[in-house]
Formats: C-alpha cells, sequence, structure tokens
C-alpha cells in the first residue's frame, strides 16, 4: 500500500508515510472486508458511509503539513482510520461523528490501541467545537456544499482546513489557510477532484 497506492502516486512526507506503514487498517474494516485493507479503495463501514481510500487519507493528511504539536478538528469520524493517524501526528484529537453507532464504533476501535489524546463526540460538525477551538489544523471527511463559515472562525491564524466542496456527486478537494484575525481572509488552493459522501447538517446538505 505504502509503495504502490502512497509513494508512487506522490504522498513524500515521510511522517505521513512511516505511521500508515504502521497502523493496521484492516482493523478498522468488518470481518469480511478486511482481506481488502490494503488496495487503494473506499469501502463500506456501515449506515451508507465509506471510509476513503489510502490515497486521498495520505493526501489529506500530508495537506495538513502536521508537525506533532497541532490540535485538530476532524469531522466525520466514521471508522476512527483517519483519527488515529491524526492521533499519531499530531498533539489531539476532536473529532466529530453524526452517526451515533459509527462513533461507538470507532471508539472501541481507537480505544484498542490505547490513544490517549483523542475526544470523539457525536453530533453536527458543521457547528464545529467551539469550546475548544481555535484548531490549527480542520479536517473534513465528507463533501460540502460550501465551505461553512462556522469552520473558517474556528481555525486558528495560520491554521489550515481541508474539506471537499463542490455538488453531490462530485467536489474539488480545498485547502485553506487562515491568515489573520479576520475569518475570512484565507488563502484557497485546489488539492485534487475527488468524491466524498455528504456532509449532512445546519451548514452542510439538509439530510
Ligand atoms: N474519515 C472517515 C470517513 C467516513 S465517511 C473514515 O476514514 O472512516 C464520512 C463520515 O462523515 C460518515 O461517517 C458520516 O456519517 C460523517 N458525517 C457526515 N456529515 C457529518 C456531520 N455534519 N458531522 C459529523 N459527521 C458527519
Amino acid at each position: 500500500m505504502i509503495n504502490k497506492n502512497l509513494k508512487a502516486r506522490g504522498i513524500t512526507d515521510e511522517r505521513v508515510l512511516r505511521t500508515m506503514g504502521t497502523i493496521p487498517r484492516h482493523l478498522f474494516l468488518e470481518e469480511g472486508l478486511q482481506d481488502q485493507a490494503y488496495s487503494d479503495n473506499p469501502l463500506p463501514i456501515g449506515s451508507r458511509q465509506t471510509i476513503s481510500q489510502p490515497y486521498i487519507v495520505g493526501l489529506m493528511t500530508e495537506s495538513l503539513e502536521l508537525r506533532g504539536t497541532e490540535k485538530i478538528l476532524e469531522i466525520g469520524t466514521g471508522c476512527g482510520y483517519q483519527t488515529a493517524i491524526l492521533a499519531e501526528l499530531a498533539e489531539m484529537v476532536f473529532s466529530i461523528e453524526r452517526i451515533a453507532s459509527l462513533a461507538f464504533r470507532a471508539q472501541r476501535t481507537l480505544d484498542s490501541f490505547h490513544y490517549h489524546n483523542i475526544l470523539i463526540r457525536v453530533g453536527d460538525g458543521t457547528y464545529g467545537w467551539s469550546e475548544e477551538a481555535p484548531f490549527d489544523a480542520i479536517i473534513v471527511t465528507a463533501g460540502a456544499p460550501e465551505i461553512p463559515e462556522t469552520l473558517k472562525k474556528q481555525l486558528a491564524v495560520g491554521g489550515r482546513l481541508i474539506i471537499p466542496v463542490g455538488s453531490r456527486s462530485s467536489q474539488t478537494l480545498l485547502r485553506i489557510t487562515r491568515l489573520s484575525e479576520e475569518p475570512d481572509d484565507i488563502k484557497t488552493e485546489d488539492v485534487c477532484g475527488c468524491r466524498f459522501v455528504d456532509l449532512i447538517g445546519e451548514h452542510g446538505w439538509k439530510d
């Protein structure tokens, strides 16, 4: 997976490659899907949601340029695989999932690895997590119709937000950097085209 799906496709951050090389992706999947865990595909995780393909996980993580000291907000815990990677590469991860059964399963899986720097909450992540803001990095793993204002406001100055934005069937992965105290003073970069499940909530798509 590391050589074929990540390095060969341009992921170069050594910390990301090393971490993805050590976290057992198969343990985040149901038994019947575990033999496909290291192919470059999204896979079902229940409740009509999917775990992102390894390349996209690598690309999104690399785009955050983590150094190990960051406080991160993740929206869309899903099975918790991306959460584990973030917990290895940053100081603290706050993660929000709207589907309770997925959040509980992710919590159980992550507990089995004994992470002490992850806090998961069930709810609508489009509101962010105001009590813990500002965040050095925010990662949204579901597709949004536009960049939620709430998330821009909860980003630290100099912080990075990575989010797929577009229609329900296709999006552009955007990297937003907040440049000053003014929340709309941002730099936006296109990372690539992509297709994610819907971000559903007050500042996302309606259910
Ligand atoms: N990173 C996850 C990807 C899961 S798919 C993984 O690797 O498994 C996207 C997830 O976002 C789904 O679990 C979906 O339920 C969740 N989601 C969608 N809208 C949300 C919202 N407003 N708040 C929190 N989670 C949301």
